[in-house]
């Protein structure tokens, strides 16, 4: 009989949860890390979660490979996989969905309407199972993360929501499951991302305060040297996910980029530090 985390919990274990979509990669394992420093018991869990899909995306062909997830997991020290089916999550006709207002309709909401009920409903669904005491996310999915933590803190959670680095390859590109996707040539140019947000961390921590000059730059950069179609290029306060066009009396400022190579559409970010005048 394996533990459940009632058990795990009543022995007195600080349980750490990495939530995934699996085909994991060094990204997805560095959470592992971040929860391992935190807790006693690392459980992760495995689902590629039908509601944050839209009609038309990549549900059907998301990269899947349990058995490589599973000893992936296991040497990096993930102490309990929970791979649950469909049929499990979501048993029935399901009436109940976390939504929330404002944040989940900017930006990545903006293209994908339902994307962020579909990941604010499964978190809570697995909060609600696996009750950890610390999660942990990633900074690659950077409104995903605030929207965690806004959920968390608004339905008293009580669970600490964590968010670790971007993990990238030598060359900047983020590490993402969806990489798989492109063709060598479109990899060559996705890095592209990357150096856009460099030029945006270059350009505000010499001193431009109009983010749409910063814009118009990384615009030139992208469509210049690759052939990705930009969805948006948007700069947020990271304190609220409010979109903002000066640096105003801000420290930092998030710069979010979202841009499609044929059918494979990446985000990346990066918080910006702004010239401080005094
Ligand atoms: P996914 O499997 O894409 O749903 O991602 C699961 C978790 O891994 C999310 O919290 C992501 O933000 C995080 N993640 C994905 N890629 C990276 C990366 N390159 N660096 C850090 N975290 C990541």
């Amino acid at each position: 009989m394996q533990d459940t985390a009632d058990d795990l919990r009543l022995r007195g274990k600080k349980i750490g949860f990495v939530p995934t979509m699996g085909y994991l990669h060094e990204g997805h394992l560095s959470l592992v890390d971040e929860a391992r420093k935190r807790s006693d018991i690392v459980i992760m869990s495995v689902y590629v979660n039908p509601t944050q899909f839209g009609r038309g995306e990549d549900l059907d062909k998301y990269p899947r490979d349990i058995s490589r997830d599973e000893k992936k997991a296991a040497e990096r020290g993930v102490d309990y996989l929970f791979v649950p089916t469909d049929k499990e999550m979501y048993p029935e006709e399901h009436l109940s969905f976390v939504e929330l207002d404002n944040v989940s309709h900017v930006l990545e909401g903006e293209f994908r309407p339902t994307h962020f009920k579909g990941v604010a409903t499964i978190v809570a669904k697995l909060f609600n199972i696996v009750k950890p005491h610390v999660a942990v996310f990633g900074q690659k999915d950077a409104q995903q993360a605030f929207i965690i933590r806004k959920m968390a803190r608004d339905l008293n959670f009580d669970v600490e929501i964590v968010v670790a680095p971007i993990v990238r390859e030598e060359d900047g590109l983020a590490l993402s499951s969806r990489n798989v996707y492109l063709s060598p040539e479109e990899r060559n140019q996705a890095t592209v991302l990357f150096r856009s947000l460099k030029l945006a961390e270059s350009m505000v921590a010499g001193g431009e305060t109009a983010l749409s000059k910063v814009r118009s730059g990384m615009i030139q950069l992208i469509s210049s040297e690759s052939d990705g179609k930009m969805d948006y290029i948007s700069f947020v306060d990271p304190a609220c996910f409010g979109k903002i066009e000066e640096t105003g009396s801000l420290t930092e400022v998030l710069a979010l980029v979202a841009v499609r190579f044929g059918r494979t559409r990446l985000i990346d970010n990066m918080l910006l530090r702004v010239r401080d005048e005094t």
